[in-house]
């Protein structure tokens, strides 16, 4: 009786393994991710067509996070679930049906959830889960011919931007959300340039970067490039190219804005928060801050603050002049160059 008893319990072990052996099935809109179907309770027919994608944080874990919209007390789903160690995609609810988890915009969305917390960004938003997740994003908008629009962040983390303007956004972007994900901590200009298929070149962004530090006092193009995108952020103040005490408190609020130290310089760490993705088809004051930049460097362009064919191509001939990748994009690395 009791070998019998181990037998059985051996033969449940071999099952387990077994089933844990076979291979994943694959997903039904998108081959690199595995297909692990969220309840049908959690989800229903869609009656619209897509034409925007959300970016949600799960506020638990990946496998937490897949288990919950496979629980029918659960209520919500969402079409991805991207992991944080490693970008693993997992897929639950097609394409083709909504999922719900963006409220009334439910309808035109496509949901993706990023392992993690919205207060530790630095933890969990690693380069691994915006690549995966950016190459998904790139891939939906793709397969539907949909211009890729995606939220830069101008006007804040939070702003609820209409959704003509941009067809990438976060969850508390939407009209009428009380969620406050991904959060200040998401790097929309980064995830902006992944998506557009930068990988560190001019579109890019890299944490190694080294940046000038500019302080109060300081004159000069560099400070003109601040002051531009300090309007580029909803600041209001003169660009004159001098680094005065209205630039520098101007700079203040924007570092506390951002969760930075409110020193007024902006160094390493402000530089980067500053920068805005920019590229052709923008327009007002961060294509004004390229702009200038480049005549800096002799392009004798139309400080006009529309980015089109002209300054596309001197943004190209500049990248080229510095080893950058060429992609026509002003990202960090093309922003830091620049600045120097
Ligand atoms: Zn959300």
């Amino acid at each position: 009786m009791k070998k019998n008893m181990h037998g059985l319990l051996a033969g449940l072990i071999v099952g387990v393994l077994g089933l844990q052996a076979l291979p994943a099935a694959a997903s039904p809109d998108y081959p690199p991710a595995i297909w692990n179907p969220a309840a049908s309770c959690n989800y229903s027919a869609r009656t619209a067509a897509i034409s925007h994608v959300t970016v949600h944080t799960t506020q638990g874990s990946y496998a937490g996070s897949i288990s919950w919209f496979q629980n029918c007390q659960a209520g919500v789903s969402a079409h991805y679930v991207v992991r944080s160690s490693d970008g693993q995609v997992t897929q639950m609810v097609r394409e083709t049906d909504k999922a719900w988890h963006v409220g009334n915009s439910n309808g035109y969305t496509i949901g993706i959830e990023h392992e993690g917390y919205i207060n530790a960004p630095a933890t969990w938003y690693t380069s691994a889960m915006y690549n995966a997740s950016a190459a998904l994003t790139r891939d939906i908008l793709a397969s539907r011919g949909l211009s890729q629009k995606v939220f830069d962040g101008s006007g804040g983390w939070n702003a609820v931007p209409s959704d003509s303007v941009y067809n990438v956004k976060g969850h508390v972007n939407f009209a009428s959300q009380s969620h406050t994900d991904p959060g200040s901590g998401w790097d929309w200009p980064r995830y902006k340039a992944l998506v557009a298929g930068g990988t560190g070149g001019g579109g890019g962004s890299d944490a190694g970067l080294t940046w000038p530090l500019v302080q109060y006092g300081a004159t000069g193009e560099r400070v003109r490039t601040i002051q531009y995108l300090l309007q580029q952020w909803g600041y209001s103040l003169t660009v004159n190219g001098s680094f005065d005490t209205a630039t520098q408190n101007a700079v203040k609020n924007f570092q506390t804005s951002q969760g930075l130290g409110a020193d007024g310089a902006v160094g390493n760490a402000t530089w980067p928060a500053l920068t805005v993705v920019t590229q052709q088809g923008d327009s007002g004051a961060k294509v004004r801050a390229v702009q200038s930049q480049l005549n800096e460097s002799g392009y004798g362009l139309t400080v006009d603050g529309i980015f089109g064919a002209g300054t596309n191509t001197a943004v190209r001939s500049f990248q080229s002049s510095k080893g950058l990748g060429v992609d026509g994009i002003v990202g960090d690395n093309t922003w830091s160059k620049m600045a120097w």
